[in-house]
């Protein structure tokens, strides 16, 4: 695979410009078309000649759309091809303010966590910087033209396929890429980045002077349980991470969130909600209830809306914030990894 063009920060974009004997301001021009989406082909400002140099050792582009569904809610879910095949996934959320892209940072994931999909064949491998970049650079192709919306992906949350801070370096490329201002300029307060809770690597975070915000994904106030839900968690207990959420604040000045799926008669107990307060309260965070979107490969349930709501006013009862997450997409896979998991073994079928 030739390396990818969008993998490069603007300056180090700028020192291969020279290198290669064009003048230093190009960099700007081909920038922007890189992060427009735009292939060596279309550099029409850029001479011929040059661009032909280019695509000698680099490709402009990292990944295409192989296939979208669009649910009735508006919702619509992206599988990606990447350059080598593989392929991933994303999903685009509309809200009244405009657009919300949930972005893979790996193809698969190791943390094989119990409800999860995109665990379950492992992870296969990171994806660069300019991969993560892809996913919003095609979603906004997409919208532009497929949509013919104005509007834009202006919210990135780091919650699909993979552990983000698994793939560190890579993924805090990519946040500095995408809220880079030659480039499609994210505000980094419009980007979460979510984790099963690595505690080294949320210590490293709170110190890259980034204003992104901080969610981990907690499903258990008791270690025990949650280790059986989520297998990283027998690495790092629930205090240690509440420790480095208490570092991330201290050090950002940001508010914290966490995850919590719900899953029928597993966690979302009269008991499980007081383990909550127990835990929570006090700290300067907020619980995002989710309900579980069923997928066929474990038995899990979901309760139903009147379980969460019920559940998130126990939790609003002792004085914490929480809310329940509007469901989205359900008609098309929506969950993690699912429309990966049917592509694989669709063609699986096929072969
Ligand atoms: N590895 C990171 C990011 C990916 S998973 C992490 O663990 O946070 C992010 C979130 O996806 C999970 O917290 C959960 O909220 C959601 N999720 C994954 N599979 C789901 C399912 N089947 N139903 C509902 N939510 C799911």
């Amino acid at each position: 695979m030739k390396e990818c063009l969008l993998n490069f920060n603007f300056e180090e974009l700028q020192n291969l410009i020279v290198e290669l004997g064009e003048k230093k301001y190009r960099a700007g021009q081909i920038y922007k078309s890189l992060h427009l989406g735009l292939d060596f082909s279309e550099m029409t400002d850029i001479s011929k000649v040059f661009r032909e140099k280019l695509s000698l050792d680099y490709d402009a582009q990292s990944v295409k759309i192989l296939k979208y569904l669009q649910s009735v809610d508006g919702t619509i879910k992206f599988l990606f091809a990447l350059r080598d095949g593989n392929v991933i996934e994303s999903v685009l959320m509309k809200y009244n303010h405009g657009y919300s892209l949930c972005v893979s940072t790996q193809v698969g994931c190791r943390m094989k966590c119990a409800f999860c999909a995109s665990g379950l064949h492992g992870l296969v491998r990171n994806l660069e910087p300019g991969e993560i970049l892809g996913e919003v650079i095609c979603a906004n192709k997409f919208l532009l033209g497929g949509l013919g919306e104005k509007r834009k992906v202006i919210n990135i949350v780091l919650m699909g396929s993979g552990e983000p801070l698994d793939n560190y370096y890579n993924t805090i490329k990519f946040i500095k890429l995408v809220s880079s201002k030659e480039g499609i300029y994210v505000s980094q307060r419009n980007i979460s980045l979510s984790t099963s809770g690595i505690v080294p690597k949320m210590y490293d975070l709170a110190n890259e002077d980034l204003s992104i915000n901080l969610t981990v994904s907690l499903h258990s106030p008791f270690d025990e349980e949650r280790q059986k839900i989520m297998p990283v968690a027998k690495t790092y207990k629930i205090d240690k991470i509440l420790d480095a959420c208490s570092n991330y604040f201290d050090k950002t000045g940001r508010r914290y969130i966490f995850e919590y799926v719900l899953i029928r008669g597993e966690n979302d107990t009269e008991r499980h909600a007081e383990g909550l307060i127990r835990i929570l309260k006090g700290r300067p965070c907020h619980i995002n209830l989710i309900r579980l979107n069923e997928v066929k490969e474990n038995d899990l349930k979901s309760g139903t809306d009147k379980d969460a709501y019920r559940f998130m006013g126990v939790l609003e009862k002792a004085g914490l914030s929480a809310t329940v997450r509007r469901k989205m997409g359900e008609d098309i896979d929506g969950a993690c990894g699912q429309l990966r998991q049917r592509y694989l073994e669709e063609n699986d079928k096929n072969e």
